[in-house]
């Protein structure tokens, strides 16, 4: 039997394939809400729908857009979101070799293409989701020029990125309307920098219950925790990469409730949290050359 195990050095060890994210129910019609939202703040709705989806995490929302995904040739998706290559059958990263490489100056730049696709105000909210990284770490995204390792953002089906930098092109699908938050963005950019999500790390189990009869069972993989080293960062209920309380429910319980306090909330989808910048900063040692 193949070993799919592998040791991403720094920050997730142990890392499982899962079976391909199941079909649920379409989200057209509410991915025609979020972009109008997004373009006229909301003004727009009723005051119920208008709660109810400003308490959507970043990662609610993936999962919302992402329930119809199927993946493409050749790859599958862990975690609703984190995309991987059947053919390569595990994510290669010996030491730190999956994290993009600091330049000489300091800095960790990233190149990226982005879609001409997109519109305006597309282009506006995913730079934006950048510029939400790179204003408080040490990481630089830049047009691609002649790189030969580089984030190719497109409006695939879904939101969806590798984990960490795989080498070459690699895919970042950012789908429009559904994905169009900055916040979604900066998510994705955190997969493609190598980090997983919150709940997802060997010690969350102090932090939150994993409510596990409350879970899909065809979804169950999705709570795996990852052999992590969490760079002695406490645990981040408000990281922009934890899962929403109710991430993948079969019957609208929560699935993760924080403790000791229930009432803490978890997960959001302005950005990322002073804790998701501070982890960046120590997982490329920003600051020291
Ligand atoms: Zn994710």
């Amino acid at each position: 039997m193949v070993s799919r195990v592998v040791l991403l050095g720094v920050l997730f060890g142990v890392l499982i394939p899962v079976d391909m994210v199941p079909v649920k129910n379409s989200t057209d019609v509410h991915e025609g809400k979020l972009r109008l939202k997004r373009k006229y703040s909301g003004e727009l709705f009723e005051e119920d729908e208008l709660m109810d989806r400003d308490e959507m995490t970043a990662m609610d929302q993936i999962l919302e857009v992402n329930s119809r995904l199927r993946a493409p040739r050749g790859l599958s998706f862990r975690e609703g979101d984190i995309a991987y290559s059947y053919v390569r059958s595990a994510i290669n990263c010996p030491g730190n070799a999956c994290l993009w490489p600091k330049s000489i100056d300091g800095f960790v730049y990233v190149p990226y293409l982005l879609s001409p696709v997109y519109d305006d105000m597309d282009r506006i909210t995913i730079e934006t989701g950048m510029q939400e990284i790179s204003s408080g770490t040490c990481i630089k995204f830049i047009p691609r020029t002649h790189e030969a390792s580089f984030l190719d953002i497109q409006p695939r089906y879904g939101c969806w990125s590798f984990l960490g930098q795989t080498g070459g092109s690699q895919t970042l699908s950012l789908q429009t309307p559904g994905c169009m938050w900055s916040g979604i963005a900066a998510h994705e950019f955190m997969h493609a920098l190598g980090f997983v999500h919150e709940q997802s790390r060997s010690d969350r189990d102090h932090y939150v219950t994993i409510v596990w009869k409350n879970i899909l069972p065809e979804q169950i993989h999705n709570f795996r925790k990852q052999a992590t080293n969490n760079l002695n960062s406490p645990y981040d209920y408000s990281s922009v990469m934890h899962y929403g309380r109710y991430a993948f429910s079969e019957d609208g319980g929560p699935t993760i409730i924080p403790k000791p306090d229930p009432y803490i909330p978890i997960g959001q989808r302005d950005g990322p949290s002073p804790l998701d910048l501070h982890k960046i900063n120590v997982l490329y040692s920003c600051g020291v050359n």
